[in-house]
């Protein structure tokens, strides 16, 4: 069966009138380019979908929202897929007010009643929290964002939420990659898919195969009311900086490479590598059926 062929269909389909859209692509752009791109980000989110089973028992969703591109565009296409009968799934976006100074309280809220979305707001000062335990001269990012993490777990099982959907893409799942390639010396990456420790809340990445630049086009093109990501005065470091550049690099002298490597990552030869946990090479003798490396 040709899942992506199929799902170009069902988003042809009447039901999938551009024109007949919510509110919320009402100031959006009415052009063939702007369609295009929509469906394209819209298609990516279904493959997702299938390839990794992310609606498989699933009634309502914790959609992470931190004010950024990624975020509102995860929440954007998330409706647009609800409002086209394609994701039988309950919506609760959520904003964590981490006590950042200047955090503009009103944006997310006020975004949110205007289109109509379930929401929570939470305060939670974690700020504090860093700067107190990260030494001068650090970044903050990594005890910043498991903080964060920790309170939308704790607010997705308070919501009754099956998962927390996170608003990460093809090049954030690149980075980290090659951030634990380069400096971890191990070969993992986010998955788009993850059962918390506990087991009983799943993280979702429906963005997986969509491409940031694609983001940043429907965002603006969407004129999302974004907060920057600077408030807190931290950056993400200089390896993730140095991982974005290498990737752009690669990308700029050979069109295509982002879309190769994400396709290395759901092609995996354990045989060829050189990890006795996964793969028994002490079980190999010439003169028997080599064990199947897939
Ligand atoms: S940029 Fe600031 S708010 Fe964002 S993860 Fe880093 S420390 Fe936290």
């Amino acid at each position: 069966m040709n899942i992506a062929a199929n799902i170009a269909d069902e988003l042809e389909t009447p039901t999938a009138d551009d024109a007949v859209a919510h509110a919320l692509f009402a100031d959006a752009p009415n052009s063939v380019s702007f369609n295009k791109l929509r469906k394209r980000l819209l298609r990516n989110v279904r493959q997702a979908f299938d390839d990794f089973a992310m609606l498989k028992g699933q009634k309502r969703w914790l959609i992470g929202l931190s004010g950024g591109k990624d975020s509102y565009g995860l929440l954007a296409l998330l409706l647009d897929l609800q409002w086209r009968g394609l994701l039988p799934v309950e919506l609760v976006a959520c904003n964590l007010d981490q006590g950042q100074p200047n955090f503009p309280k009103h944006i997310l809220p006020d975004y949110l009643t205007k289109i109509g979305v379930k929401h929570r707001i939470e305060y939670r000062d974690t700020y504090s929290i860093v700067k107190e335990k990260v030494p001068e001269g650090a970044t903050y990012c990594s005890l910043c964002s498991r903080l964060r993490r920790g309170n939308l777990y704790r607010i997705a099982k308070e919501e009754g939420c099956d998962a927390l959907v996170l608003g990460h893409h093809r090049e954030d799942i690149l980075e980290t990659f090659f951030m634990n390639f380069f400096h971890g010396g191990r070969l993992a990456s986010m998955p788009a898919k993850l059962l918390n420790d506990e087991g009983n809340l799943m993280v979702l990445r429906p963005l997986a195969y969509c491409a940031e630049d694609d983001m940043a086009k429907f965002a603006a093109a969407m004129q999302f009311p974004i907060i920057p990501c600077d408030l807190c005065g931290s950056q993400d470091g200089l390896q993730r900086n140095a991982m974005k550049e290498m990737l752009a690099d690669f990308e700029r002298r050979m069109p295509g490479r982002k879309d190769t490597m994400l396709r290395a990552l759901a092609h995996v030869n354990p045989s060829h590598l050189l990890d006795p946990k996964l793969f028994d090479f002490a079980g190999l003798m010439a003169g028997e059926t080599a064990p199947k490396s897939e």
